[in-house]
């Protein structure tokens, strides 16, 4: 049996996700040994992002100020939408440096198994901002599983109406990659994708 406050930082530590109770006793009993300065900063880190951190009103994304530096970047083009599930993904297509549009974070990905239905999900301000905004196409760059394929078909339903143009990223041989060594869905994918040279 631990100390009580030993025992208190574990179960707090036990609740991230992936992490077991064992290595929720290492990474305190890490914290214990750790200098009393490094532990007051990861205390501090903690309650300032809870503090700071919030949605921006428009795309949804993690932001200090509302709206976003994203979405109020005059440079950005405003008519391409880019649907991510998590903001960590609008981080992962900025990195690619080659995108110049918005971003809508839905929060997820729909999941019926799951009990995760549209409502659960930022879709109701996605479809708004296409009907009010000057939307010329949305991009859905959801993951390639069953989820991430079933929230781009709702989507692309859903967004019928509008009129505005529902792309999708395309699934293929990754940058790198040798034929030979691609499982046959995504070669299948591939060669249904292949465009001229
Ligand atoms: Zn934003």
């Amino acid at each position: 049996m631990y100390a009580s406050p030993i025992a208190r930082l574990v179960q707090q530590l036990a609740k991230l996700p992936g992490i077991g109770e064992k290595t929720a006793a290492r990474l305190a009993f890490h914290i214990i040994r750790a200098a009393p300065d490094d532990a007051a900063a990861l205390a501090a880190a903690i309650t300032d992002v809870k503090q700071r951190i919030r949605f921006c009103g428009v795309c949804w994304d993690l932001t200090e100020r509302d709206p976003c530096a994203l979405c109020a970047d005059a440079r950005r083009d405003a008519g391409l939408v880019c649907v991510v599930a998590h903001p960590q993904d609008v981080a992962a297509v900025e990195r690619t440096g080659g995108y110049r549009g918005r971003y809508h974070v839905l929060h997820g990905l729909l999941s019926p198994l799951d009990g995760i239905g549209p409502d659960e999900l930022n879709i109701g301000s996605l479809i708004a901002r296409v009907k009010s905004d000057q939307v010329r196409e949305v991009i859905v760059a959801t993951n390639a599983t069953v989820d991430g394929q079933t929230t781009a078909h709702y989507l692309a339903e859903r967004l019928a109406a509008s009129k505005v143009p529902v792309t999708r990223l395309a699934h293929g041989v990754p940058v790198g990659g040798e034929l030979d060594w691609l499982d046959d869905g995504t070669l299948a994918t591939a060669l249904k994708a292949r465009r001229a040279l």
